[in-house]
């Protein structure tokens, strides 16, 4: 059962993309897979909307995403970029825009200057002859600001002359394919021609971002194969609409993972629905753990604990297991600028002396409990070798205590 782990940090191929400047952050070319998630707070509510962005950049999100919809939402963008600054938060935030992001972007100078990234969904930026004009308006204000975009396809708002174009035309050939074949190549189409316009309208090709995002886990990695082949532009990725706790985690895990290990993907985002009253910040935590179990980034000390058997009849295991991984994830922020390297720090907690000194051996500290009727003594590995022995009531203080020590011996 002993694990044969991904290296950390391993790099995996990864499709040559042309880089992208977002404020400090570079998305694409040979640059680490960049996290990014979006708040679900009314961002005319400045305070709470400052206090949300804060909370997803200390947890590790790398940008953030906003909504701008409205023309308080607009108003509130640079009073909310003032408020983060003045706290020494200088995450790029990203406004999306969605119907009348061109006549936000005019009307409201300050936003389209506070933001570092504008998201353009070119389903939703009018119909007919104002699609165009719209368009065209949002990328010139790009351009002015010297700002990158992100032509942000979503399945759910796909261009609706487009894929009536294309389904007529497929219907009239001689061998009419799948109405999803013609789907899926309608939002790789969407995207690329949407990029080559920008790109004719003026926008530098190193300021385009190209995502399609569907909600289905095939679909999605089929239509980003697709696009891969077609653009060398940055991707972002992401399952949208992936839905509440496990099944929201598991189908995006699964569609970023297959993506992911193809070299696919610049950026990425979770885009969970959090249940009432759990943290945004949940969407952060599982992206940094997609990049760090696939060994591609290191963002928090790993534990790695066996599941638990019959061998394990008390629950003092997995307290434990719990108690470590919540107080690494937690110290993090401190730990991040006082412990560099900490982030790769391997931790096991296993459950019994069957597997638990063997996995240990494999961590830089590791801690195997007595499983039923074992002796109650809990053998302590670090760095291969056994160096300690803990009994008595608070395995869990004592453990955390040689954690703390190996960390400050390692890292301080
Ligand atoms: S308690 Fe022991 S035997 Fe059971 S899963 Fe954990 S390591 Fe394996």
């Amino acid at each position: 059962m002993n694990r044969v782990s991904t290296p950390p940090n391993a790099r995996l191929p990864r499709r040559p993309t042309l880089p992208v400047r977002i404020g400090p952050v570079t998305v694409g070319g040979q640059s680490p897979v960049v996290v990014q998630s979006m708040t679900n707070t009314d961002t005319a509510d400045v305070t709470a909307t400052v206090r949300q962005v804060a909370d997803l950049a200390q947890a590790g999100s790398e940008l953030v995403r906003i909504t701008v919809n409205t023309e308080s939402a607009a108003r509130a963008v640079a009073p909310i970029r003032a408020q983060l600054d003045a706290a020494g938060c200088t995450v790029p935030l990203i406004g999306d825009f969605h119907f009348n992001g061109h006549r936000l972007l005019t009307d409201y100078p300050e936003c389209a200057q506070a933001l570092a990234k504008y998201r353009i969904n070119p389903g939703n930026v009018g119909s007919g002859e104002k699609r165009d004009s719209q368009f065209a308006t949002m990328i010139e204000i790009a351009c002015r600001y010297d700002r990158p975009v992100r032509i942000g396809v979503n399945w759910g708002s796909l261009d609706q002359d487009l894929i009536v174009r294309m389904m007529d035309a497929n219907a009239r050939s001689p061998a009419p394919r799948p109405v999803a074949a013609v789907m899926h190549e309608a939002m790789v189409e969407s995207a690329v021609a949407s990029a080559a316009r920008a790109v004719e309208l003026g926008l530098p090709k190193d300021h385009i971002v190209l995502s399609c995002k569907m909600s289905g886990v095939q679909d999605l990695i089929t239509v980003y194969r697709m696009l891969a082949a077609r653009t060398d532009q940055a991707l972002h990725l992401g399952l949208t609409e992936a839905g509440m706790g496990s099944k929201g985690i598991v189908a995006s895990t699964a569609a970023l993972a297959i993506l992911l290990q193809e070299g696919i993907g610049d950026t990425i985002r979770v885009s969970l629905t959090p249940a009432p009253g759990e943290a945004r910040t949940r969407e952060v935590q599982v992206a940094q753990e997609v990049l760090q179990t696939m060994g591609m980034r290191s963002f928090a000390p790993m534990v790695t604990a066996c599941p638990g058997c019959g061998r394990t009849t008390s629950d003092t295991f997995q307290h434990l297991a719990q108690d470590i991984q919540t107080y690494l994830r937690e110290q993090m922020p401190a730990w991040r600028t006082r412990y560099p390297g900490v982030e790769t720090m391997q931790v096991a907690v296993m459950g019994c002396v069957v597997n638990g000194p063997g996995e240990s051996k494999h961590a830089n500290i590791g801690i195997s409990l007595p499983g039923s009727g074992e002796h109650p003594a809990a053998p302590v590995y670090v760095d291969g070798e056994k160096v300690a022995t803990l009994k008595g009531d608070d395995l869990v203080g004592q453990f955390k205590r040689m954690v703390d020590d190996y960390i400050e011996r390692h890292y301080g």
